[in-house]
Formats: structure tokens, sequence, C-alpha cells
């Protein structure tokens, strides 16, 4: 038995505040046809990166609509999560071989996850590469199965992709963030465009006050009254960490004043971080406007809104992002972003938001130019959380999900949820 992930409750129509009435109507129109359906969430982890930060509202949601829906996790160990780590970095366009011994661990892990898999489901929604060969193990297994992919897939790796791809074409259907990310030889009936989602009323991203905010972080040793940049991301080189400590050290140069946070949490499934977490420390050195805290310091949920809202502006030089939560979670606080241009950010962003960049003396001028205008900073970030309210709710990412397992029952692809462009206008579906 997979293990179950305990999700508490939460109710759809206390989202209407943000998500307004007609978006809450839909949603329940959606899920009507759909009462009592068996629906399974399988992902790595139950903590630490976006995946986990998403499920237990999508699931709990779908719970107040009518579905009967679980989340489960998977039992890997660091054997087998070292593999799937070297997955993720080829997918996002590595240069990593897959030798002979990697494809076994990753194969027969899998076996092992399907022979642990028990019970009925109408929709069961493999989360990302760690459990996607689950389908290709259990092809009688009853129901639709859809596999949802988070990754950032511009450059894949072909030799990576390759192993992969079977294992995908195992499944009913596919969900990308964006049509960019789908490789041309896959071979799948459906495809969904679908977008993650914030939490608007979840401790990381619900209203706090301004002072209350100010406090938590002077308790991590940030002063409040001088100007602070941030970045929220796991440990990982396709965040660019590295980059973010030069580009805030060219600011201070400019704005001797400034402070950078940089926080991280350890996830589960990334045996990676810690070395990269050490490499960071290193690089920072002793410098007291340079803080590096990790949730091992207690910075959850709460401290994270904290430091967010308390920041001038939010930072997420990604070299690759398959989304990048972080960014919304920003705009939603009304913070301005400085962000790189690759992956899902650009649409988080579209006209307004921020300052989309590529080298790290662009990140540089993009924080010196909003550091200094402050109207500046509140229009982008007001913008920002508007485009935010209307695309990138959990409302809307449930309600993608429901006309999804909609199209899937009735055999009708024109339903089939299509996304956002860059320019917020409807994708074509292929
Ligand atoms: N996060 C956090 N604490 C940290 C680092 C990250 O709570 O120290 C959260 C962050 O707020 C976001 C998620 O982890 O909700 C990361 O999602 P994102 O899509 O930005 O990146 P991923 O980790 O999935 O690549």
């Amino acid at each position: 038995m997979l293990e179950a992930v305990h999700v508490p409750p939460l109710s759809l129509a206390a989202y209407a505040t943000h998500a307004g009435d007609d978006a809450i109507e839909e949603i329940v129109r959606l899920a009507e046809p759909l009462r009592g359906a068996r629906v399974l969430h399988v992902n790595a982890t139950k903590f630490g990166g976006g995946v986990a930060e998403i499920l237990p509202t999508l699931t709990a949601l779908m719970r107040d609509a009518g579905l009967d829906a679980e989340w489960r996790i998977i039992p890997g160990d660091d054997a087998f999560y070292s593999v799937t780590k070297a997955l993720h970095n080829g997918l996002q366009g590595a240069e990593v071989r897959l030798e002979e011994r990697m494809r076994r661990t990753f194969e027969d892990a899998n076996r092992h996850f399907a022979e642990a898999f028990e019970g009925d489901y109408d929709f069961v929604v493999i989360h990302d590469p760690q459990p996607a060969a689950i389908r290709r193990h259990l092809p009688q297994a009853g129901g639709r199965w859809i596999w949802r992919c988070h990754i950032d897939l511009t450059a894949a790796n072909p030799d990576v992709w390759g192993f992969l791809r079977p294992s995908v074409e195992a499944y009913d259907a596919a969900i990308f963030t964006l049509a960019d990310y789908v490789q041309p030889d896959l071979d799948l009936d459906t495809v969904a465009y679908i977008p993650p989602s914030i939490d608007p009323l979840s401790p990381k991203n619900a209203t706090l006050d301004p002072h209350l905010a100010d406090d938590v972080v002077y308790r991590f040793g940030v002063d409040p009254h001088r100007p602070l940049l941030l970045q929220v991301s796991r440990f990982d080189p396709w965040k660019d960490p590295i980059g973010v400590i030069d580009s805030y050290r060219a600011v201070k140069r400019e704005i001797p004043e400034v402070q950078l946070a940089l926080i991280g949490s350890m996830a589960t499934d990334d045996p990676e971080g810690w070395k990269i977490y050490k490499d960071v420390l290193r690089y920072a050195g002793q410098d007291e406007d340079l803080l590096v805290l990790t949730n091992l310091d207690g910075v959850g949920s709460l401290e994270v809104n904290a430091f967010q809202r308390s920041s001038e502006v939010v930072i997420q030089k990604s070299l690759r992002e398959g989304f990048g939560l972080t960014v919304s979670e920003a705009l939603w606080k009304g913070i301005p972003v400085v962000a790189g241009r690759v992956g899902g950010i650009p649409i988080q962003l579209g006209n307004t938001g921020g300052r989309l960049v590529t080298t790290v003396d662009e990140a540089t001028a993009a924080c010196l130019e909003l550091l200094r205008d402050p109207g500046l900073r509140h229009s982008l970030g007001l913008g920002g959380r508007e485009r935010v309210r209307r695309h990138f709710l959990s409302t809307r990412n449930l309600r993608d999900y429901l006309a999804l397992f909609n199209a899937l029952q009735a055999g009708d692809r024109a339903l089939v949820p299509a996304g956002i462009g860059m320019d917020g206008v409807a994708l074509d579906h292929g």
C-alpha cells in the first residue's frame, strides 16, 4: 500500500472572495457529473518543492467539490532519488548519462511501487518522472491514468526523454504547464496544458499584517528599515543561487544598505540539496546582510509569507523552471519580481509584475531600477497580483482538472483544457 498523506479539509466557498462567485459556480457545475469519482494523486514527497505545495489544496478542494480524492506518496530511497534527480536534470537539459545500473534502479523501484499500488480509482494522476513508470507496470489497472509533468522540458536531453517516453505513452493523457514542453515524438491522444497554482488562503499566502511580517523577519536578522532582496528556492543549481549572490553584491556597490535573504527548504526527494546548500554558504562568506536560511532554521510557510511581504523585490533567477510557484506567491503579495526568462515564469509576469532577465547583469540592473522606484514597484506589484488572481489561484487549477476529467469521461477532446499563453490568451491544444 502506498503511504497516504493526511489532507486537512478546505471549503471551496471560502475561495469566492478572491476567485469570484462565477469561478466557484463553474467548479460546482463541472464537479456535478464527477460526484463520488475516486481520484488518486501520487507523487514523490509530502514536503519540499512545488508539487507538495499544490497537492494538499488540490486534493482537499476536490473533496469539497464532491469527489473522493486521495494523495499518496511512493517509498523511494536515496539511491532511487539520486537516479531520479539525474532524470530530472536531464529532462531540464543537462548532459547526463543514464547508465544501465541507473535505468535498472528506476525500473525496479517503479515495479515495486506498482506492486504496492492498491485500490480502484476512476482517475489516477501521477506527478513527475519519479513514479511515472507505475502505469507501464500496471497496464490492466482500471480508470483513466494521467501523467502530470511539472518540469521544464524546453531543452530536454533526448536520451533521457527517450528513456521516459514509453512510460509516459502508457497513460491515457498527460498534463503539461506549457505547450512548449511537449516533445514532438510524444504519441498520446490527450494532452492538456494546465499551469499550476497557489492557494490564496494557505499560511504561505494568506493576508499578514505588515508589522507582524517585519517582526518575523527581524527575528531572523533582517533590518526591516533597509531594503531586502529575497529568493525562496530549493538549493538547486537550476535556481542559480550563486548568480543571485553575484547580483546582490553588484547591487550593494550602488545601494550599500541592501540586504539579501536566500531561503531554501530541504526536500526528501532531493539528495543534492545539502551539497548545494554548503556551496552557497561558502560562497556567501561572512556578510551580515546576506542571510542563508532553511526550514531547519524554523523558516516554515508563515515565515516565507513574512519574508515575501517584507521584501522590496523578490528574485527567482532560475535557469530552467517548470513554473516557479514562488513567482506567483510574491506577485500575490503585491511584490514585484525579477526572474529568469525561462519556462513557466513569463506567463506569470505577463506584461506586468516585474522584469524578466537572463544574465546576472540584467538581474542587477532590474533590481536597481526597482529599488530606486517605489512607484514602479507598487504598480508592477498591483498588476502582478491581479494577474495571479485571474490565472494562478487553486480554483483555476481545480477547474482545469475537472474539465479534463469530464473530457476523458466523455471521450471529448474539445473539452481538454488549453492553459493560457504568454499574453493571457487561450492556446490551442494539439
Ligand atoms: N519553499 C518553501 N520554503 C523554502 C523553499 C521553498 O516553503 O525554503 C516553497 C516555495 O514557497 C514554493 C515551493 O516551495 O511554494 C517551491 O515551488 P517552485 O515551483 O518555486 O519550485 P520547485 O521546488 O517545485 O522547483
